[in-house]
């Protein structure tokens, strides 16, 4: 395998590419379409807002994505009555009156995503710096015809391959992998077996991507984390991954030093072609 020349992409497979769905596994977080909320207290102002707010210190750290005034024209004080209340005593001023303070609700974190943001600004004017790749998988523009014949080019190189893995660099072969017979021959740490023998680097798959059949493992998606894969591509759920959306997530485990994107490839079914075996799910299986 070490010798192998560099594949190209030899044809595009139609029936697959036509056959697939792409389904980016994101953070429950970024996919939620609302975000949670805190009541604040804020003070309501006939006359000298400019002039009371310029005497106020800036909102707490944690809502700094908040903006001042609300749409009622209201100003946020604090988010406890008490401490609104000794902030307006220190005020000291005619227009800024205790009982004109008001319970308003607020969202309690900044908005991740344009989906949350638009939940978010219904209840009180707040910031949001969009993150474009994010907005791209939520709304399934990421998937262009080309990646998308790129992803069902390789999904078909590893479903060839009973069980396998393949990893990919530059639209290149880099690697493949399949169980083994030893305990730990999972796909995935065959494909990492069976990479060139290279020098000055420890992170061998810095930028690549890998497809697998199966969801990976505990074991085999750490390794996929030392081994710096930028995509993961499997095709099915497996009993013992630890991808999947319920499950413990991995690939989104804050502690990790490197977070790969995850994507399913589901299949539509087709009894003619359906050579990949489905009597086995789980990470390693040799048969
Ligand atoms: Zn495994």
């Amino acid at each position: 395998m070490q010798e192998e020349p560099p594949q190209k992409i030899r044809k595009i497979n139609r029936s697959l590419v036509t056959r697939i769905e792409v389904v980016p596994i994101l953070d429950p977080k970024l996919t939620c379409e609302t975000v949670a909320s805190t009541s604040f207290q804020a003070l309501q102002l006939k006359s000298k807002k400019k002039l009371i707010i310029g005497r106020l210190k800036d909102l707490p750290e944690s809502f700094q994505h908040l903006k001042r005034v609300g749409k009622d024209g209201s100003i946020l004080i604090s988010q406890t009555e008490e401490t609104a209340k000794e902030i307006i005593s220190d005020l000291n001023s005619a227009e800024a009156r205790i009982e004109n303070l008001i319970t308003v609700q607020v969202p309690s974190i900044k908005p991740s995503t344009r989906r949350q943001f638009e939940f978010a600004k219904q209840l009180w004017p707040t910031g949001f710096h969009p993150n474009h790749e994010l907005e791209q998988l939520l709304d399934d523009s990421f998937l262009t015809p080309t990646f998308k014949e790129y992803i069902s080019h390789w999904v078909q190189e590893t479903l060839d391959i009973d069980n396998g893995c393949v990893a990919v660099q530059n639209n290149t072969l880099l690697s493949i992998g399949r169980p083994s017979n030893h305990p730990l021959g999972h796909p995935v740490m065959e494909m990492v077996k069976n990479l060139p023998k290279r020098t000055g680097s420890d992170y061998l798959g810095t930028g690549s991507d890998v497809f697998l059949v199966y969801e990976p493992c505990a074991m085999c998606s750490m390794a996929l984390v030392h081994f710096r894969v930028r995509r993961l591509f499997y095709v099915h759920d497996s009993k013992n991954g630890v991808l999947k959306e319920d499950g413990w997530q991995l690939h989104l485990e804050p502690s990790i030093n490197h977070h790969y994107e995850v994507f399913r490839v589901k299949i539509t079914e087709d009894p003619e072609t359906n050579h990949s075996s489905n009597s086995y799910d789980s990470c390693k299986n040799s048969k």
